[in-house]
């Protein structure tokens, strides 16, 4: 590895929490918030190393602190030790051996931030091509220990940078997309289950792709019958819609960026399969009636609406509404798979809205699974915010209630 391994950053501050304030970081809660903190002594540049002392001034970890962030420390460690390209080539490595054995054409996340111990860090990896996030101040001035790390571990083909989303402007970061390392690449072609899916390093939404509903795909590609018929509404890439056809559905698949259609058009003739793609609102297009057609399934994986706290109510309000519009638009006894990819909603409630659309159409609604995001983006229990998908596999009442007089 380069000269660069046996350097480590100087810590530059130190940032002494409130009472108590040290109880849920020593339990593995990587964040700390502006209200825990009594103190920061010394000036500490954005994203620059702290040590984290509690109240008593006794040694909890050290982090990186950002002032400008909601989250102003993010841990990376519980022990006294230097960090460095080493610290960073020994996370990544124990991050990749938890993924387990993988095939040269698969896809997987490589990083999932927290969960691995690199708050601030996505790294998905398409065939040997990796796309990264770098989500925090700290990150981005670590770089140069983690991106060298990176490329050798991963033995990877190419690295893309895609720091495009909203969260880095919390950090006080600009948006980035660029290639690091290897040629630009238009498109990457990789195995998904029993597919050959294409994406798009550049032009695609987050990384690329959605990694988080592999497992998902191929359990709704198990589950559907020769000839039942789906419906996908915000399908993207043609990922559920084109697990179900496998599987020997007919399906449709629905969204509103014919960008993404386009791509899921040619998945969809890469593997041999037909289907009919939708250019549409989800939002109008289910409580219009879906055109008159009704349909065994319809998958519902909208984006997460509510990133943070006070857009709860918009996100509950759109999911009572697309389940609301749906359940109209199944055969009697159809299946709806309802996904809630926002932490600000949990699974109760998510059931609750459900329940409630259900009532509302005056429909039995039955909970046959609950699934949550694939094993690559492994949810840390002592860090809540970290278990953000949750989709309801439910059946509806194969004889629809009297209509109520509401
Ligand atoms: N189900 C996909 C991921 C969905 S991501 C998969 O398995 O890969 C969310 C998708 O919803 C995006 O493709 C976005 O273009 C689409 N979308 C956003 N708002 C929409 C709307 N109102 N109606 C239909 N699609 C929408």
């Amino acid at each position: 590895m380069s000269s660069e391994s046996s350097s480590s950053l100087p810590i530059e501050g130190t940032v002494v929490l409130k009472n108590n304030r040290d109880r849920r970081l020593r339990n593995f809660y990587p964040w700390v918030q502006k209200n825990e903190i009594a103190h920061v002594e010394g000036s500490v540049s954005a994203g620059g190393l702290v040590e984290v002392l509690s109240a008593e001034r006794e040694f909890v970890g050290i982090g990186t602190y950002n002032r400008a962030a909601r989250f102003r420390v993010r841990m990376l460690t519980l022990h006294r030790e230097p960090i460095d390209a080493n610290f960073f080539a020994d996370r990544l490595r124990r991050a990749l051996a938890a993924r387990g054995p993988k095939a040269k054409d698969e896809a997987f996340r490589w990083v999932f931030s927290e969960c691995d111990g690199l708050s601030g860090l996505i790294v998905d990896v398409y065939a040997g091509h990796a796309v990264v996030q770098v989500r925090s101040a700290g990150m981005e001035k670590m770089r140069s220990l983690w991106q060298p790390a990176l490329i050798e571990i991963g033995r990877l083909a190419s690295l893309t940078e895609r720091s495009d989303m909203a969260g880095r402007a919390e950090e006080g970061l600009e948006p980035i997309s660029r290639t690091l390392h290897g040629s630009p690449l238009e498109e990457v072609i990789f195995r998904e289950n029993e597919l050959v899916m294409a994406m798009q390093p550049m032009g695609g939404l987050k990384t690329g792709y959605y990694l988080d509903q592999v497992q998902a795909r191929a359990l709704l590609q198990s589950r559907v019958k020769e000839g039942d018929e789906v419906l996908d509404c915000f399908t993207y890439h043609g990922g559920f819609a084109l697990h179900a056809a496998k599987g020997g559905a007919k399906v449709a698949g629905l969204d509103i960026l014919p960008e993404a259609l386009q791509v899921a058009r040619m998945n969809a003739q890469r593997n041999g399969l037909t289907a009919d793609w939708i250019e549409a609102n989800a939002f109008e297009f289910l409580p219009n009636g879906a055109e008159g057609k009704r349909y065994d399934w319809i998958i519902l994986d909208p984006p997460a609406i509510a990133k943070q706290a006070p857009n709860r109510d918009s996100l509950k309000w759109a999911i009572w509404k697309l389940v609301h519009g749906a359940i109209p638009c199944l055969k009697p006894g159809g299946r709806l798979v309802v996904c809630n990819c926002s932490f600000q909603l949990d699974l109760k409630e998510t059931m609750e809205i459900c329940r409630l659309a259900g009532s509302d159409q005056r429909t039995q609604m039955f909970l046959e699974d609950i699934t949550i995001q694939s094993p690559d983006h492994p949810a840390l229990l002592q860090f809540p915010e970290s278990l953000y998908l949750k989709s309801l596999w439910l059946r509806t009442a194969a004889e629809p209630g009297p209509v109520s007089p509401r």
